[in-house]
């Protein structure tokens, strides 16, 4: 048989994830001693090494002999670009005073925005490089990032620049979303706010295609429901695609707007009704659960993620990355997955690949080694999938590949 060319085989793994089993929707498709084929950025083939060594002669041969091969992670939630940190105010928060509280006086986001008005946009992009390489060394491949250290025009454009810049310079995929209503200004009440948001900046960064998402903080004390609604329904008029950050710290009514302005995806979900998540299964809402936001909030409150599984719904997880929870590492969410959420190693596996990439709305993309998809993978020094949520992930990534281009070696980014 004449073998045919591609550019890069990955070959000799335990265990191939592939995510992609069509008799099996739920299944995460495991090949034995399995590889990847990649031509012009693209999926090929995963099959076994065998059969790929039998079919394709290579420019470029990566071996990862005992490791295992999974989609590269996708981090669907993440506050990624800001200036500062909050260390400080964590010293009160590991006493005991409410996130809420710090947020009243003053503090928590409103002194990230502070910081991040001030700074430089070439500083929130040296900060962006900087923590995107995290990301690839930590194995995600693709990154929702989310403006709202702004909460004025100027900066929120400014934030969301930066992320347009990231975009060209960065090999990671990124995915822009607009959160203008992250928190009221001081000085300004919410609905004065909002009504700035609806018809002064929605529009702009719509005109400027600076953002492909738009999404809204539902909560007592910072935007009610009908806020929310109105933002979202703006956006949604103006070509941009929903998610709400619903019901972390109560039941504000953020599931049922998900469902109700059939968003692509409703985060947090730790105070939702049981009808809403119910309701999820027909209105496709993707459920993306962020527990170690919860963790670093303190409470010991987490979504139910159980129930969702239970009821079917695609659970992804998310990282929220941002100055209270500083963590960027989809593989310690795994960990925290299993232990507070029990979840699977197979569901896990599913919730930082192929439905957070559907929390996007880039399943067709990303997340599987479906024939076709980019070649953005990851290989582990782990003996088989069972490790994902049992181990807490330091120094397990080895390499990763972003369509079809090495980024990290060694756990290492390629400069
Ligand atoms: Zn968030």
């Amino acid at each position: 048989m004449v073998k045919k060319r591609v550019d890069v085989l990955v070959l000799n793994s335990n265990e191939t994830i592939t995510l992609d089993s069509p008799e099996n929707e739920n299944g995460l498709g495991i090949v034995d001693h399995g590889g990847v084929a990649i031509k012009q950025g693209k999926i090929v083939l995963a099959a076994s090494t065998d059969l790929l060594e039998r079919k394709y002669r290579a420019g470029r041969t990566i071996d990862v002999e005992n490791e295992i091969i999974l989609p590269g992670f996708v981090d669907p939630h993440t506050h990624l670009i800001f200036a500062g940190a909050r260390e400080a105010e964590f010293q009160p928060r590991i006493e005991g005073v409410s996130y809420m509280e710090i947020l009243r006086k003053g503090g928590g986001i409103i002194e990230t925005v502070n910081r991040t008005r001030q700074a430089s946009p070439e500083s929130l992009f040296q900060f962006g490089q900087q923590r995107l390489d995290t990301c690839l060394e930590s194995g995600s491949t693709t990154v929702e990032i989310k403006s709202g250290y702004g909460l004025r025009e100027d900066d929120e454009l400014k934030i969301l620049r930066t992320v347009q810049r990231l975009r060209e310079y960065h090999p990671c995929n990124i995915v822009p979303t607009f959160m203008g209503a992250h928190a009221v200004p001081p000085g300004e009440t919410s609905s004065e706010f909002v009504l700035s948001i609806v018809n002064e900046m929605l529009p702009r960064v719509a005109q400027a295609g600076l953002a492909e998402f738009c999404d809204v903080f539902c909560e007592q004390g910072v935007f009610d429901s009908v806020e929310s609604k109105m933002i979202l329904r703006k956006a949604a008029k103006l070509g941009l695609k929903l998610k709400i950050h619903a019901d972390q710290f109560t039941d504000s009514g953020g599931a049922e707007i998900a469902n109700r302005l059939r968003a692509n995806s409703a985060d947090h979900l730790v105070h939702s009704p049981p009808k809403q998540l119910e309701k999820m299964v027909e209105t496709k809402v993707i459920p993306v659960v962020l527990p170690s936001s919860s963790l670093s909030l303190l409470s010991g409150e987490n979504a139910d993620a159980r129930s969702m599984l239970t009821l079917g719904l695609p659970v992804a997880l998310g990282t929220d990355f941002s100055p209270s929870n500083w963590m960027l590492g989809q593989l310690t969410v795994a960990a925290l997955a299993s232990r507070e959420l029990r979840m699977k190693a197979s569901e896990i596996i599913r919730g930082i690949t192929i439905n957070a990439a559907r929390a996007l709305g880039l399943e067709k993309r990303v997340g599987s080694f479906h024939v076709g998809k980019d070649a953005d993978l990851v290989t582990l020094r782990v003996p088989n999938h069972k490790w994902i949520g049992y181990t807490y992930g330091e120094r397990v990534v080895d390499n990763v590949l972003i369509a079809g281009k090495r980024v990290v070696r060694d756990g290492k980014r390629i400069p």
